[in-house]
């Protein structure tokens, strides 16, 4: 069975406050267990997960090879102060203090690194996303510092201008990217930069009642779309679920993802990214 190439151990697909709040006073094992107990039965033998800043992922690093799991891991995610990503990770003021955390994750262990170049979608309203993406020529440093390290990068982008810059400052992976264009993903091919679109939990929305239907079902399309030119150019694609997001459960986030995929990429284009991402994200 194909792996997961975006998820979060640490969330339940339920409620993402409740389910952190379960490690407040050190990483509660049980919740790691269960977790990889479900992927184990499924045959699920591939997470790449997203990190977190409360040790779960460092943890489940250390546990994955008694559920025959590779478990890809950034340990934690990094952002810019100020900016997305405090709740996955922790966050940098200057360019040295970036270099810092990279040195640090990797001496806990990551397999590679994971950073957050964009803000969030809007779900409220059609094209709005919940902050303008990184500078450009900050992105290239911080690929530039992980590369240098030997670490590959996943970034957590989306937009098409900051899709752009990132691919052209070699990121290995993109992750959600929502709104892109033709342009931002000519540069994606062009680098090699393989594409993880989480449909499932934009998708799952509809009829979750949170956010209006019509808005969800507009954006869902568009990124369907945007997936589909991407397949047709040449591109990779990754089959990432986004596990333990809202209305994204564990192992059955992988099947959500592959509904929404289906008609676009067949199995055997994701076998061929899931090899070609194990060997890119794994420490070298
Ligand atoms: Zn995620």
């Amino acid at each position: 069975m194909l792996g997961d190439c975006h998820a979060h151990v640490i969330m339940d697909g339920k409620n993402y406050k409740e389910a952190v709040g379960l490690h407040k006073h050190g990483v509660k094992e049980s919740v790691i267990y269960n977790c990889f107990s479900k992927y184990q039965k499924a045959g699920v033998t591939l997470i790449r997960d997203g990190g977190d800043s409360l040790g779960v992922s460092k943890r489940a690093k250390e546990l994955a090879p008694l559920y025959g799991i590779t478990y890809l891991t950034p340990i934690f995610a990094i952002h810019k102060a100020g900016h997305y990503g405090g709740i996955v990770g922790r966050s940098f003021e200057t360019i040295e203090d970036y270099r810092q955390l990279v040195l640090e994750a990797k001496s806990q262990g990551a397999d590679f690194i994971k950073i957050m170049v964009s803000g969030l979608i809007d779900f409220t309203k059609f094209g709005v996303l919940t902050e303008e993406g990184l500078d450009g020529a900050l992105i290239s440093q911080m690929v530039q510092i992980a590369h240098e390290e030997g670490l590959a990068v996943m970034a957590h982008c989306n937009g098409a201008r900051t899709m752009e810059d990132a691919a052209l400052a070699g990121v290995d992976s993109i992750e959600h990217g929502a709104y892109s264009d033709e342009r931002a993903l000519k540069a994606m091919v062009e680098h090699q930069v393989i594409w993880t679109p989480t449909v499932s939990p934009i998708g799952n929305l509809t009829g979750g009642g949170r956010f209006k239907d019509e808005v969800t079902e507009e954006i869902t399309a568009h990124h369907l779309k945007m997936i589909k030119l991407f397949v047709q150019m040449g591109g990779c694609i990754a089959l990432g679920s986004d596990a333990g997001a809202w209305r994204v459960p564990h192992v059955e986030g992988i099947a959500s993802e592959l509904s929404y995929l289906q008609g676009i990429v067949d199995e055997s284009h994701l076998e061929k990214t899931e090899i070609l991402l194990r060997e890119k994200f794994s420490k070298r």
